[in-house]
C-alpha cells in the first residue's frame, strides 16, 4: 500500500518512494547529553520511532541513524553564549565528559521506558570530529566559507536558495541576535569550527587545520548522516524548531559539499506543550521520564498519549491528560487479557488501521480503530487478538504481555479477594471496603461485577 508523507521541502504529503527499496536511510537528529531528555524532547524520539515502526510494518528494510550530540552546543542558537556541556559540567559538579556519558546512559534507558526501538547506529559527536574537520575542509575548498576572529563560518549567500525548508516563516528573534557578531558577512551564516579563546580552558577541544577549538552545531549531522547513509538519503526528522536554523544549516553544507539537499523528505513534528505553554525550566515543568514515574506512571502512558494526536499537531500536556491516558491503557489491558489466544486476524480491520498509519502517520485513527475492534461484538476475541498484536508492532505500546494472559495474582492476594467475597456474601460491607483498600495497596483494583469480584492492575 502506498505510503505518504508530508514533506517540509515540498510542504505536502508525498508518495513516499524510496531511493533504494532494499534499504530505507533515516536520520533523527538526537539529543543534546548535557542533561536528561525531557518529555518534550522524547516527542521527537517518539515521533521518530512511530516514523520507523511504520516503514517496518509495511515490509521496508529500514538503517535508523540517532546522533548523540555530546559537543559543542553554545546556549544561543546563534553560535553565542557559553557551551552546554561545559555549563552543565560547572552545574552538576562532573566532567565534561562524565555529564555526557551519564546522560547518554540515561536516554538509553529512557528510551527502553518510553519503548522505543533502538537505532540501528547511535554515532556520537566526540567521535566523528576528523569527519566533520573533512567535511569543513571540503566546503572551504568550493568556496562557502570565511575565517574571522572567534572561528570559521558558512557563508550562506553561497547558496542560492539557503533557507528553502523554513517556508514563508520569519526566521525567528534568536537569529536577529546573531547581529551581535558584527564580523559576519551575514546575519544567517553560521560556525562550522569555533575558536578556543585564549581565556578559558576548555574541556572538550580538538587541533584542527584552523587551529584548537571545537565543530559548530550543524556539522556534525551532516557528517554523520552521510558517514552513515550516504550523500543523500530518504528521510530526516527532527522537532518542529529545526526546520528554522539547524535543518537549513545541515541542508546547506550538503549543497555545498556534495551538492544534494542530504535527505529527499524532511519531517518535523510539533511541539509538546505543558500546561498550555512552552516548558522551561524557570517555569519548573520541564518534565522527565523519571518525573512521570515518581508521579505514579509508567511511561509508556506518555506513548499512548502521544499517539492520540498528530504529530503535526502541537499537544498538551497536562497531568489530566496522562491520568486519562492511563485510564484508557489500563482498560485496553484489562480487556485483552480476557481475549482467547490470536488466531486469524480481522482483514477489514488490518487494511483499515494501514490506511490510517500510511497517511501521515495518522496515530489518532488509529487509536480509535483500536477502540472500534475492541468494542466490536461481532469479532471472535482470538480473531481481535491477532489484529491488535499485529498492530502493536507499530503501536509499541507492549500489548503482547497482555492479549489472552488472563491476570494471575498471589496467594496474598487471592486469599483477600476471596476473604472478599465471604464478607459480601455476609453483607458486611465495611470489612468488604476494608479488603478493597488491602487489595489495593498490593496493586490491584476490584470491580464488583454480575459475574463476580472482577481485579484489575492499578
Ligand atoms: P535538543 O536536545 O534540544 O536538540 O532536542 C532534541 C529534539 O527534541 C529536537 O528534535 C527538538 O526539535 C525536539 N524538541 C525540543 N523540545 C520539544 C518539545 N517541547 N516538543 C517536541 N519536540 C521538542
Ligand atoms: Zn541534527
Amino acid at each position: 500500500m502506498d505510503i505518504l508523507l508530508y514533506n517540509s521541502l515540498s510542504k505536502k504529503k508525498d508518495l513516499f518512494v524510496p531511493l533504494n527499496r532494499d534499504l530505507v536511510g533515516v536520520y533523527t537528529c538526537g539529543p543534546t547529553v548535557y542533561n536528561t531528555a525531557s518529555i518534550g524532547n522524547f516527542r521527537a524520539f517518539l515521533f521518530a520511532d512511530l516514523l520507523v515502526r511504520t516503514l517496518r510494518f509495511n515490509g521496508l528494510e529500514v538503517k535508523w541513524v540517532m546522533n548523540i550530540t555530546d559537543v559543542g552546543h553554545l546556549t544561543d542558537d546563534a553560535d553565542q553564549g557559553e557551551d552546554k556541556m561545559e555549563k552543565g559540567s560547572r552545574e552538576q559538579g562532573m566532567t565534561a565528559w562524565e555529564i555526557a556519558q551519564t546522560h547518554t546512559d540515561e536516554f538509553y534507558l529512557d528510551m527502553d521506558r518510553f519503548h522505543i526501538v533502538r537505532p540501528d547506529v547511535l554515532p556520537k559527536a566526540t567521535d566523528h570530529i576528523q569527519e566533520q574537520v573533512d567535511l569543513i575542509q571540503i566546503l572551504e575548498k568550493k568556496g562557502h566559507t570565511y575565517t574571522i576572529s572567534d572561528g570559521v563560518y558558512f557563508d550562506t549567500s553561497t547558496i542560492f536558495n539557503y533557507g528553502v525548508l523554513r517556508g514563508s516563516i520569519e526566521p525567528d528573534k534568536k537569529e536577529a541576535r546573531i547581529e551581535e557578531n558584527r564580523e559576519k558577512k551575514h546575519s544567517a551564516d553560521f560556525a562550522l569550527w569555533k575558536f578556543s579563546s585564549q581565556e578559558e580552558h576548555r574541556q572538550m577541544e580538538w587541533d584542527s587545520p584552523w587551529g584548537v577549538g571545537f565543530p559548530g552545531w550543524h556539522i556534525e549531522c551532516t557528517a554523520m548522516s552521510m558517514k552513515e547513509l550516504g550523500d543523500l538519503f530518504d528521510i530526516h526528522t527532527g522537532g518542529v524548531d529545526h526546520k528554522m536554523i539547524h535543518h537549513p544549516n545541515e541542508m546547506a553544507q550538503a549543497q555545498g559539499s556534495k551538492g544534494t539537499s542530504e535527505a529527499r523528505v524532511w519531517m518535523h513534528n510539533e511541539f509538546l506543550l505543558v500546561d498550555g505553554g512552552k516548558m522551561s525550566k524557570s517555569l519548573g515543568n520541564v518534565y522527565t521520564a523519571e518525573q512521570l514515574r515518581e508521579h505514579g506512571f509508567d511511561p509508556v502512558v506518555f506513548r499512548y498519549l502521544i499517539l492520540t494526536a498528530h504529530y503535526r499537531q502541537q499537544l498538551n500536556f497536562t497531568w489530566d491528560s496522562l491520568a486519562a491516558a492511563q485510564s484508557a491503557l489500563k482498560r485496553l489491558r484489562c480487556i485483552v487479557r480476557e481475549w482467547e489466544m490470536p488466531s486469524v486476524g480481522s482483514a477489514e480491520y488490518e487494511v483499515r488501521f494501514l490506511e490510517a498509519v500510511n497517511n501521515d502517520l495518522d496515530t489518532p485513527r488509529a487509536i480509535a480503530l483500536v477502540w472500534e475492534l475492541v468494542n466490536d461484538s461481532t469479532l471472535a476475541g482470538s480473531s481481535k487478538a491477532q489484529t491488535l498484536k499485529k498492530w502493536d508492532a507499530v503501536l509499541g505500546l507492549g500489548l503482547l504481555d497482555y492479549i489472552a494472559r488472563p491476570l494471575v495474582v498471589s496467594d496474598e492476594v487471592q486469599k483477600l479477594v476471596d476473604a472478599r467475597a465471604r464478607a459480601r456474601l455476609a453483607m458486611d460491607w465495611e470489612e468488604g471496603d476494608t479488603l478493597r483498600a488491602q487489595i489495593a495497596e498490593l496493586g490491584y483494583h476490584v470491580d464488583d461485577t454480575a459475574d463476580g469480584q472482577k481485579l484489575s492492575e492499578l
